[in-house]
């Protein structure tokens, strides 16, 4: 991890001392973190940013830990830590099952979370390292994308994309010849099911070609009117 992708941390707790205390502690630790006191604004900042992890309280206001947890699985496979004052088996079955990837239990020392939070980022890396190699290089035309490194090239040039350029144009290429509305691009590179607006694609799509595209010469990417966009071969 080098030291401008930090990862980034959402703590959702309503307890306001525990919430800094959790906040100080991980901004000691070189994670950037925000913290929200209520499930509805959680929720929220979950559907809006990408986060890295998200430690979620279970006794919230607005709207409990479960109902948040359960609203951001079917949009982003975010990693979600929970933390709550209950021990009981039941709700750390029910946190899993509305899909939180582990549980810590309140009080706990900071130490463990730390722990946690490295044991977890272990295992996504793993993961990801593990996908890559199964599926190393995508190719369209003379651009390449290797996955493992997030590098991507038109001929030996290496192109500089965001984060969200990056999503976007990989999706593309690893969908060519079918034509991507906007909204389901929107579902997929942003994870937005609704509310947003479309145009953002379009912006997104103009960003991109600027980068990729050669002057004087046709865009990678083709505007399907009325529709959306789709490389073809
Ligand atoms: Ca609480």
């Amino acid at each position: 991890m080098t030291e401008k992708d930090k990862q980034r941390v959402l703590i959702i707790e309503d307890e306001t001392n525990l919430a800094g205390f959790v906040e100080l502690e991980l901004q000691h630790e070189g994670y950037e973190t925000a913290v929200c006191h209520d499930g509805r604004t959680g929720l929220e900042m979950a559907l809006e940013e990408d986060w890295d992890v998200i430690l979620l309280d279970l006794m919230l206001p607005e709207l409990n830990g479960l109902e948040v947890c359960r609203r951001i699985r079917p949009v982003k496979d975010t990693p979600i830590i929970i933390m709550t004052a209950r021990d009981s088996v039941m709700d750390r079955v029910s946190g899993l099952d509305q899909g939180a990837d582990d549980y810590i239990v309140k009080p706990f020392a900071i130490e463990e979370l730390l722990a946690r939070l490295r044991a977890l980022f272990r295992r996504i890396d793993h993961e990801e390292e593990q996908r890559a190699q199964q599926q190393p290089t995508v190719n369209y035309r003379d651009l390449s994308i290797e996955k493992a490194n997030r590098i991507v090239k038109r001929g030996e040039e290496v192109i500089d994309l965001t984060k969200r350029e990056y999503e976007l144009l990989l999706f593309l290429m690893e969908n060519v010849n079918m034509v991507m509305s906007r909204d389901v691009l929107l579902e997929k590179v942003w994870g937005y099911t609704s509310e947003v607006e479309t145009n953002v694609v379009d912006v997104y799509i103009r960003y991109l070609r600027n980068k990729i595209d050669l002057p004087n010469q046709d865009s990678y990417i083709q505007t399907v009117r009325g529709t959306g966009y789709v490389m073809r071969t």
